[in-house]
């Protein structure tokens, strides 16, 4: 080899299947997702208010419901090639093991260090802060996977990274904490005094562990208040499900390409980007009227968001100082009982999925979290990825689904969203392994608590 010689670099570009373009499944849409309200005049947030929050760029994409295809500026794309385009894998053992007729397929996002598709977002973010000259961002962060992708985007861009980290989880979750600090982050307990908010919600509730309501109030705090710096959010904005349409793109581009058509497509539902990411391009097909899917959304029966809240304004944070978001919410004063669907437990839900949901495009379904650790547990055994709880939902469902099929007869092809491992969550698995994980699942009463909290005014909650 001459030392003139070159890496066919271009050939490789040009070769890989990765998408060039995010896609908007907005733009489809006939009815819209409702505008950000802002929570003191009750009128949309104008692009100037978003500003102060978001970087511009951001908040441009947060705005825009008319364009289809958006480019993805190609230093995003560079990072992207560092583990993407990410495999579809048929589940051929998993087929074999429930003898099932049906084609299961699976989108693994858990190929990077982070282990889920969070990074997706993170550097999209991280990327359009630095190009802003802005100095770094702040967050929060439950279980950890958010911070720890945003700490990785942030290390790779030479920005600064704080993380509230929900104290509950700085505390149990001692090696997602110090993989963020590994990336250069800082990760703050929350709430802690180094906010007002924080400050004011330890005076209230002494001995709290935190909330993920209570650390986004936090972080969004220090990003309003510092020079140079914005708050940026891992699920429910419309941007994030921008960002993660790289899933669906990607997917629908291999089945097309392969002549495979999903007659299901499920996905697990936190806050709604990984499953708004997968599902996007086939949405769009629907509602266009050219195709049609059955679209499944499955979420912990400790926290139903889509399953049991209602479609109404309502706050993101605890402090409540965050814009008004329309979605299916549970409240934002609803504190999940403690399980082990970490990314699954935010009280509320994207505003494009709740309007998709409540116009009839998608189902949901709730499960609980013994019978979502069985299903990764089977899953790990012959399939070989050890599954995040969160994605596990998903998996759950897709076993239900081809169990339907075994009984049927019928050759469906399911696709879901293997959204991450579950190398973290060992502690959780412990306990399914000893018996001694249980399944809460909120009263009707316990559910008014977080109702009585969405805020009242004409035309919500009527
Ligand atoms: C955060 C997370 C989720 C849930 O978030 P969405 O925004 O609903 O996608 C699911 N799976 C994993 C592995 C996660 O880290």
């Amino acid at each position: 080899m001459g030392s003139d010689y070159k890496i066919p670099y271009k050939i490789y570009l040009e070769e890989s299947e990765m998408p060039t373009h995010w896609y908007n499944v907005r733009a489809d849409m006939k009815n819209k997702p409702a505008p950000l309200l802002n929570p003191g005049t009750l009128q949309p947030m104008t692009a100037q208010e978003l500003g102060g929050v978001f970087c511009d760029e951001l908040v441009k994409q947060e705005m825009d419901d008319d364009t289809r295809l958006i480019e993805i500026p190609e230093e995003i794309r560079n990072f992207y090639r560092m583990y993407r385009p990410a495999p579809l894998v048929r589940a051929y053992c998993l087929e074999k093991a429930l003898g099932t007729p049906a084609k299961i397929y699976y989108k693994f996002e858990g190929n990077n260090t982070s282990g889920s598709h969070k990074l997706n977002s993170a550097i999209a973010q991280a990327y359009y802060a630095k190009k802003q000259g802005l100095k770094g961002v702040t967050t929060e962060t439950g279980a950890g996977q958010w911070g720890t992708a945003l700490s990785m985007a942030c290390a790779y861009l030479d920005l600064d990274c704080k993380v509230y980290m929900v104290k509950v989880s700085y505390e149990q979750k001692p090696f997602r904490r110090e993989v963020m600090r590994t990336y250069g982050a800082e990760v703050t307990p929350s709430p802690s005094d180094t906010t007002e908010v924080g400050r004011k919600i330890l005076a209230e509730h002494p001995g709290t562990t935190g909330s993920l309501g209570c650390a986004i109030s936090e972080a969004v705090e220090v990003a309003v208040t510092n020079e140079g710096y914005r708050y940026v959010l891992g699920s429910v904005l419309n941007q994030v499900l921008l960002h993660q349409s790289i899933i669906g793109v990607e997917t629908k581009l291999a089945m097309d390409k392969y002549g495979i058509r999903p007659d299901i497509i499920i996905g697990c539902a936190g806050g709604g980007s990984n499953l708004g990411g997968l599902i996007s391009p086939f949405m769009g097909e629907k509602l266009r009227g050219e195709a049609d899917y059955r679209i499944i959304a499955v979420e912990p029966a400790s926290c139903p968001s889509f399953t049991r809240g209602v479609f109404a304004y309502d706050f993101c944070d605890t402090g409540m100082i965050c814009p008004l978001a329309k979605m299916y919410t549970l409240g934002s004063g609803f504190i999940p009982s403690p399980n082990h669907a970490g990314g699954l437990r935010f009280h509320g839900m994207s505003a494009i999925l709740s309007q998709l949901y409540h116009d009839g495009y998608m189902e949901a379904r709730a499960v609980e979290q013994t019978e979502v650790f069985r299903a990764a547990e089977q899953f790990a055994r012959v399939e070989g990825v050890l599954p995040a709880p969160e994605s596990s939902h998903a998996i759950k469902a897709a076993i239900d689904e081809a169990l339907k099929c075994k009984e049927t007869g019928e050759e469906k092809t399911i696709l879901f969203g293997l959204t991450g491992t579950g190398y973290f969550d060992m502690v959780a698995y412990e306990q399914f392994h000893n018996g001694t994980m249980t399944d809460y699942i909120p009263t009707d009463e316990d559910l008014q608590v977080g109702f009585d909290g969405i805020p009242k005014f004409p035309g919500n909650l009527q």
